[in-house]
């Protein structure tokens, strides 16, 4: 049953009740007539049927409340006439009843294009108004993902992207026209897209026959597109990544998405990228961090460590008397910020313990130990847990 068909019928009326009856009252009133107007009872008289089978459907409408809102709804909105043009947004679907199916009143499927409500609404009350008709259709926004190394990710990259979407036919270059002929604007509609017509006290907009909706005739329909404009075609983009994207993060590339019909605009290419982990390096933000193995000596005399850096490498210089974990900052040097200049290299120092010394090593330790409590230094000085 279409919102069309609620807008012509009183059901209330069919069922001889007021149109705030309660749901008792509607059962009631549709029980009598049911009895009276059964087939049984009224052998061959057809409008005694036509009548059951109104009163039956008004029934079954009015009987499930879901269904009752919503056909009151439709009613206050169409039947009342001179609905206010504009009062909803055209294509959002703010403020309408999600139920309402848009494209019962058109017949057809698929209504919520980029029209919306306004140019229906328009059509339905504005009758002979300048209409915009159906304008070409902007493509879908389109999603894919893409995984880098941690260094392209930090250093920025070029990378092909294998996508299968629908793109401008390339033999009419999305006019749907076979190449040397163009398609020409419907007469039925004038190419608006739609025909207006009168049903009571009502009117209607619905798709133009003639060209389906689309407000233009292609005589000779491309043989490769089949006259939509659109191929599905695997095509291989080239997308610049910029320098110091974040695992996880979404780039915008404009007009790499799906293309739009009959040469409209095509659509965005969102692209998510994923960075893989790396060996030596960690980030924060815009800081790049890295875990450096010192031995005791090289901290308690301090040296000069040659460390990686995504360019290259750069020297440390580890003060004398540094302690163990102290993260030492190398200005500069770190992942490239987005207009200009880069964040820092971290570098934390980590004693590394050898596990296994030759004579002469731990002899040599030994004596230091010794020299070491000689000189008064006492690890546990000062410690809370003492
Ligand atoms: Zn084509
Ligand atoms: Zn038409």
């Amino acid at each position: 049953m279409s919102q069309r068909e609620w807008v012509e019928k009183d059901y209330y009326k069919e069922l001889g009740v007021s149109s705030s009856a309660s749901q008792d009252e509607i059962k009631k009133a549709y029980r009598k007539l049911a009895r009276d107007l059964h087939p049984d009872a009224n052998p061959g008289d057809t409008k005694a049927e036509e009548r059951f089978k109104a009163v039956s459907e008004a029934h079954a409408v009015l009987s499930d409340p879901a269904k009752r809102k919503e056909y009151d709804e439709t009613r206050r909105l169409f039947a009342g006439g001179g609905y206010p043009r504009g009062g909803f947004a055209p294509g959002g679907a703010g403020g309408f009843s999600q139920e309402f199916n848009l494209g019962d009143i058109f017949g057809a499927g698929g209504a919520a294009g980029d029209g919306g409500l306004g140019d229906i609404l328009g059509g339905l009350f504005n009758r002979g108004g300048a209409r915009t008709g159906s304008r070409p259709r902007r493509g879908s926004d389109v999603e894919t993902e893409t995984t880098l190394g941690f260094r392209e990710a930090a250093q920025g990259v070029t990378v092909p992207l294998r996508m299968t979407s629908p793109s401008p036919c390339t033999t009419c270059h999305g006019s749907g026209a076979k190449p040397g002929t163009s398609p020409r604007v419907c007469p039925h509609c004038n190419g608006t897209g739609v025909i207006n017509r009168n049903q009571g006290a009502f009117g209607f907009s619905e798709p133009c026959d003639g060209c389906r909706g689309t407000g233009s005739i292609i005589d000779d329909p491309c043989v490769d597109c089949h006259g939509n404009g659109i191929q599905n075609r695997t095509r291989t983009i080239t997308v610049r990544i910029p320098p110091g994207v974040s695992d996880g993060q979404k780039i915008r590339l404009a007009g790499q998405g799906e293309a739009g019909l009959r040469g409209a605009p095509s659509g965005d290419l969102y692209v998510t990228v994923h960075v893989s982990q790396d060996k030596v390096f960690g980030r924060n933000g815009d800081d790049l961090t890295l875990a450096l193995p010192v031995s005791y000596a090289e901290l308690v005399l301090g040296t000069t460590v040659s460390v990686p850096t995504l360019e290259g490498r750069v020297g440390v210089k580890v003060p004398p008397g540094t302690a163990d974990g102290r993260t030492l900052r190398v200005r500069g040097r770190g992942v490239p910020k987005r207009g200009g200049g880069a964040g820092d290299l971290l570098v934390t120092v980590k004693v590394a313990v050898p596990q296994k010394l030759d004579d002469a090593a731990v002899e040599a330790l030994e004596r230091y130990r010794e020299a070491e409590k000689a000189a008064g230094f006492d690890p546990r000085a000062g410690w809370a847990g003492a």
